[in-house]
């Protein structure tokens, strides 16, 4: 296993849609695990580290002492609540800067896993929003992208 380097903004690999899983990315997935403990982190997209494929990583309890590594490969949102929640998010890419979010307060996701099982599952609370952050770095958005145009220039100056 393997620390990787962790792209940050703005870096245009963080601003590209990724492409589809096909390979087995069972080592890519271990390295990953590995550099979002190292960073430290919850969560960590593949683009995070230039690989422009569908998968995260994220474990959102073990800063709390529990492990529970998963991983998402070719995720897709099947459902996200109209109750949204607003909060503060920060990401290993945008290192220093923590913003406000608009997230929906559930979503049922859909992904296989690294043995290639489709699994579902419906998220709430934190890893709501952990799974909302990691899927947009999927699709090349990051939380600049969430903000009105003079926070995000705010931002901005201060990632400079
Ligand atoms: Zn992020």
């Amino acid at each position: 296993m393997a620390v990787l380097p962790i792209l940050r903004w703005p870096d245009p690999r963080l601003m590209t849609i990724c492409s589809p899983v096909a390979e087995d990315v069972s080592v890519l997935a271990a390295d990953m695990l590995e550099t979002m403990y190292a960073a430290p982190g919850r969560g960590l997209a593949a683009p995070q580290i230039g690989v422009l494929r569908r998968l995260f990583v994220m474990d959102c309890t073990w800063k709390e002492g529990i492990y529970a590594p998963q991983v998402l490969v070719n995720p897709e949102i099947l459902w996200r609540s109209a109750e949204t929640v607003i909060g503060p998010e920060g990401c290993l890419s945008l290192p220093g800067l923590t913003t406000q979010i608009m997230r929906s307060k559930a979503v049922q996701m859909r992904w296989s896993d690294l043995n290639g099982a489709v699994n579902e599952q419906t998220f709430t609370g934190f890893a709501a929003i952990c799974v909302q952050h990691e899927f947009d770095h999927l699709n090349g958005v990051l939380t600049l992208d969430h903000l009105d145009p003079a926070t995000r220039a705010d931002a901005e100056r201060a990632l400079a």
